[in-house]
Order: structure tokens, then sequence, then C-alpha cells
């Protein structure tokens, strides 16, 4: 058995739908993970954002737009009056639902409800067009097994023997759909895994079925080894650790959600990235092999400040670094890369709305200066420090290249360095010549 997850491009118009239709494999009893129909979240968040200020025209006019979108849809998809009025009858049971919150103050628990409506939808559309076909599905509502924690992590127990359950209460369904991204939380309550959660949802629920598989379908054929956008010429990955897929999903490769590869992870399920355009690529897959030695992929995360504090008294001092760090802590703020001296250190941060008063914090322990438009290149493979051709290669390639921090050795996994914004395309290019070429 196999967990699918499709996300919202993969679902985004009748013909798309079809076409995932004809990649889910009936028969083998896999879970099929659906996203909302690409821009429905989107939709959804702008109408709870009009509520929120009172502006009912413009919630009513987005709802009617998403409405009318949806009605189109099921005309395109299904054939059959019968297909058609069950997909209705769903697609109606929605919006009615986002209708009733025009009329009363808007809630958060009101917002979260709203929000589910997109997965709930595009998964009514699948099976009614999957019975048009003559595959039995059988659909497990994410509302029925799916629960988080008071701590916001999914409550694996629960999950699994809900599941289980569900699953075996179906035992002539050739495919099983399901909703990515929602769930309730520890009060029971409708709520989500937050945006882009629906890889999430098929790695925890591959975890707890203990399936062959994961597979992520999106628009692109894997992992690459490099970000398309600024690289001509770049390949996807053929196989990466776990360790690595994380460090590049967490430094700019926007292809996986970083807390997706968690539950797969640590259930040792590994996990498929494939092309629903493409289906027949071989993709990246992502397990927890022994490491290969080999680099594997670049990417770069924008908008980076670097915070430099240099202290007088940190010469043969102890506890700098305990107050430097807790000072980011007091505000919340995490670090993502960091450089030291004897008399200094530099950390960078992504999230810089708490800046000013961490840097008047900081002034107590040394002289704080700040580089802001900063970008972190982070270079992924299977770097045991003891293969001493690596860093050496990374910094080669970057010659000539202004590079204000490197960090390298806090794991097996990465060298990252930080560079201007201008310089980024640059070092981007200069890096996959040298290592990839
Ligand atoms: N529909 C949700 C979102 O757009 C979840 C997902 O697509 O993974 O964020
Ligand atoms: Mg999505």
């Amino acid at each position: 058995m196999k967990v699918l997850k499709f996300g919202g491009t993969s679902v985004g118009s009748p013909e798309r739908i079809r076409n995932v239709a004809s990649l889910i494999m009936p028969g083998n009893r896999n879970v099929v993970v659906l996203s909302a129909m690409s821009g429905t979240t989107n939709s959804l968040v702008e109408i709870a954002e009009y509520l929120y200020k009172g502006n009912i025209p413009g919630a009513q006019e987005t709802l009617n737009g998403l409405r009318s979108k949806y009605e189109g849809v099921v005309v395109e998809l299904l054939a059959t009056e019968e297909s058609r009025r069950s997909a209705t009858g769903a697609i109606e049971r929605s919006f009615g639902l986002v209708r009733a919150f025009l009329s009363e103050p808007i809630t958060e628990a009101g917002e979260k409800e709203i929000l589910a409506q997109g997965e709930l939808m595009s998964t009514a559309l699948m099976q009614a067009y999957l019975t048009e076909q003559g595959v039995r599905s059988e659909l497990l509502p994410a509302l029925d097994y799916m629960r988080t924690l008071e701590s916001g992590e999914p409550d694996m127990v629960h999950i699994q023997s809900r599941l289980r359950r569900l699953i075996d209460l179906a035992p002539d369904a050739d495919v099983f759909l399901t909703q990515g991204y929602i769930c309730r939380n520890d009060h029971g309550g409708i709520d989500n895994l937050k945006r882009g959660g629906s890889d999430y949802t098929a790695s925890i629920i591959g975890a707890v079925l203990d399936a062959e598989e994961i597979q992520i379908w999106t628009d692109i054929d894997g992992m690459h080894n490099n970000d398309p956008r600024f690289v001509e010429g770049t390949r996807p990955v053929g196989k990466l650790h776990f360790e690595e897929a994380a460090e590049l999903a967490y430094f700019g490769a926007k292809i996986l959600h970083p807390s997706c590869v968690l539950p797969a992870k640590l259930h040792n399920i590994p996990v498929r990235l494939l092309n629903t355009m493409q289906p027949e690529t071989p993709g990246t897959l992502i397990c927890n092999t022994t490491p290969d030695g080999s680099l594997k992929a670049i990417a770069a995360k924008d908008n980076i400040t670097a915070v430099k504090i240099k202290s007088g008294r940190m010469l043969l001092a102890y506890g700098f670094l305990h107050k430097v760090f807790e000072t980011f802590e007091n505000y919340r703020t995490s670090i993502d890369m960091m450089a030291t001296s004897e008399v200094g250190v530099s950390v960078t941060v992504d999230d810089d709305s708490r800046l000013a008063a961490i840097i008047d914090d900081l002034k107590h322990f040394g002289t704080v200066s700040v580089d802001r438009d900063m970008v972190i290149i982070c270079v992924v493979g299977d770097l045991q420090w003891e293969e001493c051709s690596f860093q050496s290669q990374v910094l080669e390639a970057l010659e000539g290249i202004p590079v204000r921090m490197i960090s390298y050795g806090g794991s097996n996994y990465n060298i990252s360095v930080l560079v201007r914004r201008d310089d980024k395309v640059r070092a981007l290019k200069a890096l996959s010549n040298k290592l990839f070429k």
C-alpha cells in the first residue's frame, strides 16, 4: 500500500483531476491525499480576512467567484446527472457553510472551518469522478481521524487506530481518498496543519499505516540540484537522504514542506517526489539509506539579516554566547546560521520583525552591526569531514564573490554561505558550474 499526495495544481482543473485519476493505481488500496484546487485556499483566506474587517460585500464577491468556478468544474468534469448531483451536493454544503458566516461575527474557529472547505470539495469532486469511471473509492474523512495534541503535534496513536478502523470497514474499496491539510485540534474543533500542510498529512498517514512508500506528486520532476529559475541546465536529484532533503526544504527548495519529512523519516518510509505532467520520470527518492559520498544540490534562502555582536570582553570569557542566544530566545526569533570567533559572533535570522528590540538588548554585551538583504546559499550532500575536497570545491567556486559568513560542520550534510542578495545568482551559477558540470 502506498500513500499518494496530489497538490493544488495537480488537481487545479477538470483536466488535471482526470489526469490524477489515471495515476492512482486502483486495486492496490492506496491512500490518495488531495489538496484543495489551486487558488481555493487563498480565496478562502481572503473571505475570512474580509469577514474580520467586516467587509461583507468583499467576502460575498470572492465567495460568488469561487462558487461559479466550482459550478463550471462540476459540469466540465462529470458527465452523468447522478455524479453531478452528488458533487454539487457536497459543494453546495461547503458554500452554504461559508455563506452562513457572512451573517455572524467571525471567530478563529469559524475561520478554520472556512479554510477546511477547499479539501472537502476537491475530494468530493474526485470521488464523484472515480465513481463515474467505475472505480470503487472510499472517502476517509480527515476530520474523523486526523487530530492534533495540545502541543500542535499529530496525535499518532489516535490517528493510527481511527484510520486503521476506517480502512478495515471498507474491504471492497479499490482506493482510498482523503483530505490533506485539515484536522481536528485537541478540543475537537476543526483545524489545519498550516498552509501547505497536505504533505504533512501524507507523511503522517504513511507513517501510521507503515506504507511501502509516500509519493508527493507536483508539477516538477523531483527536487532539482539548483534553482531552475536562476540556473540553466539543472537536473532532478535521483536520491536524497532525509537529512539532506530537510536542509534543502528549509533552505529554500520550495518543493517539499519541511515538517513533512519528519514522520516519514522516523518511521523509515521512503518519500518519492513525482511529476504529474511526466509520470514516467523517476523523480527524487528520499530515504534513510547510507550516505553515498556525493554532493546533491544547492538551494538559496532570501531575505536574511546578519547580526554581528563584537565583545572586547569575550576574550577568555564564558557565558557570552549564552547571553546572545538568550536574547534571541526572549524575542522568539530563531537563528539559522552562526559563525563565532574569539572576539565576536555573527548569526542570521530570517524573521527581522523583532530585530530592533533584540539589537537594543544585545548592545549591553558589545558592539552590534547588521547586514540586511543577504542570502543563505546552502550546498547539500554527503559531506563527511574526512573527505577534504568538498569544502574546498565550494570555496573555490565562490572565488571573487564576497562571502559574509560560512557554516560547515554543524551536520554532515551541508555547507552554508551567506552572500549579498546581488551576488546570489552569480554564486548559484558558479557553484553549479563547479560542482555539477
Ligand atoms: N490547501 C492548503 C494550502 O493551500 C494545503 C495544501 O495545499 O497543502 O495551503
Ligand atoms: Mg499547496
